[in-house]
């Protein structure tokens, strides 16, 4: 079974996704970290960004690895801190722009979306990478709220650059962004995390008894 969950940055995607897969004995797939770890290795090697084919090609050649223990691998190097600094924040959604880079990560998610139970975490899942997923949630947040729970995740940042972040990344990813037809909207403005969990995993045994 897959369960996807889809929303902007600072809805609470990672950390929902996350405790539910624990919670459910699934397996977790961060997509976002995949267009993560290929911007930071475009910009390691001085890529053009605005290359689309080039940044295919890099995809197709070096494949984003996840180890057991949820570490994130390119190239052979851990990029499991790297891939969440500023400047990756920044330009990801440029390089997440270019259909045939989103047409590898879509082949890629999908073979490691293949086999038994899996939540999927991103901003495409239900209506491009699992279409027929069994459970679609999609989880969004007030801007303020947003920021705020960015900031506790990156205490080196301004509260005015990182404001100025989120609205960029947000009209950058837009296009992408919108929740599949069947999907469940929860609103985690307000919500604790567990709150938010419990919800989702009672739709889940909705659909599914045996999960
Ligand atoms: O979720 P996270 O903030 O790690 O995602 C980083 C970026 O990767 C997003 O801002 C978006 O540009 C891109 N992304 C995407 N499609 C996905 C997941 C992430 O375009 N399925």
């Amino acid at each position: 079974m897959i369960v996807a969950i889809d929303g902007p940055a600072g809805a609470g995607k990672s950390t929902v996704a996350r405790a539910l897969a624990e919670r459910l004995g699934f397996r977790y797939l961060d997509t976002g970290a995949m267009y993560r770890a290929l911007t930071w290795l475009a910009m390691k090697r001085s890529l053009d960004l605005g290359d689309a084919e080039g940044l295919a090609t890099l995809a197709r050649e070096q494949t984003v690895l996840f180890s057991d223990d949820e570490r994130v691998w390119i190239g052979g190097i851990d990029v499991t801190s790297s891939i969440r600094s500023d400047r990756v924040d920044r330009m990801v959604p440029v390089v997440a722009r270019h259909s045939p880079v989103r047409e590898v990560m879509r082949d890629r998610q999908r073979e490691l979306g293949r086999e038994g139970n899996v939540v999927i975490e991103g901003r495409d899942i239900g209506t491009v990478v699992a279409p027929d997923a069994k459970l679609k949630v999609y989880l969004v947040a007030d801007r303020e709220v947003r920021a705020r729970r960015r900031m506790a995740e990156r205490p080196g940042i301004g509260a005015d650059a990182l404001a100025t972040d989120l609205r960029k990344r947000d009209a950058k990813d837009a296009e992408r962004m919108q929740p599949a037809e069947d999907a469940v909207e929860i609103d985690t403005t307000d919500l604790e995390v567990e709150d938010v969990v419990d919800r989702i995993e009672a739709l889940v045994r909705e659909r599914s008894p045996a999960a």
